[in-house]
């Protein structure tokens, strides 16, 4: 899950780039539409949604671990200087992703898995192995999808939620662990937002996660989770939740303007100061992310910076989203542009 978020044109330019079919952004963002669960290359020669049904990544990856599959037509995991052997293996995984292939069967191939492996890390930041879960997740979500239009409804209006995702997330997620299970485990809860569903982890020492979400990206972010703190994951009452609750819906009514709750979140030295630093921005104000790293007294690690804001898991309390690009666009944002956009407007205005 580790992708790093690169720095995005704003998003008027990419929707008229994408509705523009302009080759000249191919690689520089990729276009997903949550109606379709579809991402494509800004150059794709299918039809174009309707603005706004599209949700913009920095990567092919990450499009890909938020859940939406490569499109038959223009292909956007492949690039032209691939390997014949990678865009077979591609073909294959696409072919049947809820497949497995062994690095018993890479061999048989003829191929060297030490090769596959960092070929695929340094095409899709990720190894081979977790390209091919990645691929495993977001076909499990086409099962549990019940059809389009409760998610076409979260993603249009971001008004509204249904039960339905509840449902979803109590499946993805499973039953608290018994006694024998060990004693520590992650408390999950749903919130639900003016801005669509988030989800929210806490242990007793604070809350450690909070992120937009839908069903396509539940499951990843339970396994990302489960694999960032080596504990289990379950939906489970905690007091720090009620409170986190409580504190955003006076939030979201414009009457609160700073959060009251401990927080966990570890990282490196770094991306802990950064995000130290993201808790310093005033709420209503922005900063850009060299604003950020002169800030830090370091002004040269703009791109380091950026990176460390994008793997905020701490969303709304960790201000990453008041973080904007130096031209005064939006720059990027894991739960949506249009989120963003709309958390900056609450902040400046009220609700
Ligand atoms: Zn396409």
């Amino acid at each position: 899950m580790d992708q790093i978020k690169l720095e995005l044109p704003s998003v008027e330019v990419m929707e008229a780039a994408f509705r523009g079919r302009d080759a000249s952004f191919d690689g520089i963002f990729f276009a997903a539409v949550a109606t379709t669960g579809i991402f494509c290359r800004p150059s794709c020669p299918a039809r174009k949604p309707l603005p706004g049904n599209t949700v913009f990544y920095a990567t092919a990856a990450e499009a890909l671990f938020a859940g939406y599959r490569p499109c038959l037509r223009c292909k956007p995991l492949f690039s032209s200087d691939d390997p014949d052997w990678l865009r077979e293996l591609v073909a294959r995984v696409e072919s049947e992703p809820r497949g497995r292939i062994k690095e018993s069967e890479l061999k048989s191939m003829g191929l060297d898995p030490a090769t596959v492996r960092r070929r695929f890390k340094s095409r899709y930041g990720m190894s081979f192995q977790a390209f091919q879960r990645a691929r495993r997740l977001a076909s499990a979500f086409e099962a549990i999808k019940e059809g389009g239009s409760i998610d076409d409804a979260v993603f249009d209006h971001g008004y509204d939620s249904h039960s339905g995702f509840r449902d979803a997330f109590a499946k993805l997620f499973g039953e608290a662990p018994g006694k024998a299970a060990g004693s520590d485990y992650i408390r999950l809860a749903w919130i639900e937002s003016p801005l669509g569903p988030l989800v929210a982890g806490a242990v007793d020492r604070g809350i450690c996660l909070l992120e937009f979400t839908d069903r396509r990206m539940l499951e990843a972010q339970a396994e990302a989770l489960r694999l960032r703190f080596r504990l289990p994951a379950a939906p489970a009452p905690h007091a720090l939740l009620e409170r986190l609750e409580a504190e955003l819906a006076e939030y979201f009514s414009g009457s609160r303007r700073e959060f009251d709750l401990p927080l966990l979140e570890p990282g490196t030295p770094f991306q802990e100061r950064v995000w130290a630093a993201l808790r310093e921005i005033p709420c209503g104000e922005t900063r850009s992310y060299g604003d950020l790293a002169r800030a830090l007294g370091d002004p040269g690690a703009v791109r380091a910076v950026a990176q460390a804001n994008g793997r905020n898991r701490i969303a709304i309390l960790v201000p990453c989203h008041r973080v904007i690009g130096s031209d005064g666009g939006l720059g990027g944002y894991g739960g949506g542009l249009w989120r963003k956009r709309r958390l900056l407007e609450i902040e400046r205005h009220g609700h």
